[in-house]
């Protein structure tokens, strides 16, 4: 395992992290803490020493899963960051409250990477009436948060002002082969590490979409310059690449992800890919960009929609048309038509707008379920739907009876 130095507070870190929002979960959506731990523990065994986790996610179980995993004796051996989720806090006090349940659900007196999440111009906004700097102060004079930070989904130039408005100690974003001029891009990344800032990546594989079902040409691409090197070696690497990049997250549900990333992590330094494998990763995100139609990175984070939509399946289900030719409208029907009685399909939307403010993506969301509506539906899905919806309700109904 390589590690990279946090300059303002001389910590190492592993240059890959585990990211606590995708552990392996049961069919009833519950952490599965006997995998997760097995991965965890691999993890560390190998040198990661960096836990990454929120306070909502895998629905606010993550946190307090961390906090029983390293009661049990890794504690000493990982720094914990966790995040101030913006959409709770309403008054200053606020902040305390939240803080405090966070130290009880990590069990722990210190957190060692203390975030502000997902910060766009609305949560900046917010925390700055709320003068959250007084708050970071607090915490970090008491002793009780080592490194303050920020994760960002804004654009460029309110990265930047961010940036000048703190001593921030690291920051978090997006960045992977599609996203070098999205967001914070290269141009923010630069921009942090050259004030010293430690550069932490999110999404470096775009929720799973750089590596799971893709493109034949991005395969053959990748196959035809480095033949058996995998995507995710590729898209990891093209990152570790950067020498203004401290550590790489990575949400692995998966032993094969742990061994496979540590694998590539054992021997990657600044600059050590060549300008040919540069070109390759160039060619794979041009083809990506003609072929995607919605850069939605299944985050979850604009679900529930009061209407019922599963926006994040629409949209994977309209790229998978594109980016794999594949023939989705069955598919599409299946899952989303109802015939489990609850319809979730696109058309469902009725622009209400809510779940707008939560997209990291700054996606149109329901302009975007128009054109899947447009291009998954055609005039015989509805009443197909509709009657799918019945049949199942009825179906659902005679069940019941038969129990009862
Ligand atoms: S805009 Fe559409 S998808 Fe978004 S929350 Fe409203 S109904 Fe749901
Ligand atoms: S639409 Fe936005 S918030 Fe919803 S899953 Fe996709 S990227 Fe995440």
């Amino acid at each position: 395992m390589e590690y990279r130095k946090v300059k303002s507070s001389g910590d190492e870190i592993s240059i890959l992290g585990f990211g606590g929002m995708r552990f392996p979960t049961t069919s009833g959506g519950k952490i599965d803490e006997l995998k997760a731990t097995e991965l965890l523990k691999t993890a560390i065994d190998q040198g990661v020493n960096y836990i990454d986790t929120a306070y909502f996610y895998h629905g606010g179980q993550s946190e307090s899963f961390i906090g029983r995993f390293l009661s049990q004796g890794d504690r000493s051996r990982v720094k914990i960051a966790t995040k101030m989720p913006p959409w709770l806090v309403h008054h200053e006090k606020d902040y305390d409250l939240i803080f405090n349940e966070q130290l009880r659900r990590l069990q722990t007196d210190v957190i060692d990477y203390y975030l502000l999440h997902a910060l766009n111009r609305e949560n900046w906004e917010k925390f700055l009436a709320l003068d959250v700097f007084a708050f970071l102060n607090r915490i970090k004079q008491s002793g009780q948060v080592k490194n303050i930070g920020f994760s960002f989904h804004g654009d460029r130039e309110l990265f930047k002002e961010i940036i000048d408005a703190y001593p921030w100690d690291f920051c978090q974003i997006q960045y992977n082969i599609l996203d070098a001029y999205n967001q914070a891009g290269v141009e923010g990344l630069d921009y942090a590490a050259a004030r010293d800032i430690a550069v932490f990546i999110m999404e470096p594989l775009r929720g799973g979409s750089l590596v799971n079902r893709l493109p034949k040409q991005v395969l053959e691409t990748y196959e035809a310059a480095v033949p058996g090197r995998t995507p995710a070696e590729w898209a990891l690497k093209w990152i570790w690449d950067h020498e203004g990049v401290t550590m790489v997250l990575s949400g692995m549900s998966e032993m094969q992800h742990v061994t496979d990333n540590i694998a590539f992590a054992a021997h990657m330094t600044p600059g050590a890919l060549s300008d040919t494998e540069r070109q390759v990763v160039k060619a794979v995100k041009s083809i990506y960009l003609d072929l995607q139609r919605v850069p939605c990175t299944g985050c979850q984070y604009c679900l529930p929609c009061p209407f019922g939509v599963d926006i994040p399946r629409c949209f994977d289900l309209y790229n998978s048309k594109y980016l794999l030719e594949q023939k989705v409208g069955t598919f599409y029907w299946m899952q989303l038509g109802g015939m489990n009685g609850k319809p979730s399909h696109a058309s469902l939307c009725v622009s209400c707008g809510k779940c707008l403010e939560h997209c990291p993506q700054s996606i149109n969301i329901p302009l975007e379920l128009k054109a899947v509506t447009k291009d998954l539906e055609g005039p015989f899905m509805k009443p197909v739907m509709k009657v799918a919806t019945g049949a199942a309700k009825g179906y659902g109904a005679i069940k019941r009876k038969l129990k009862g």
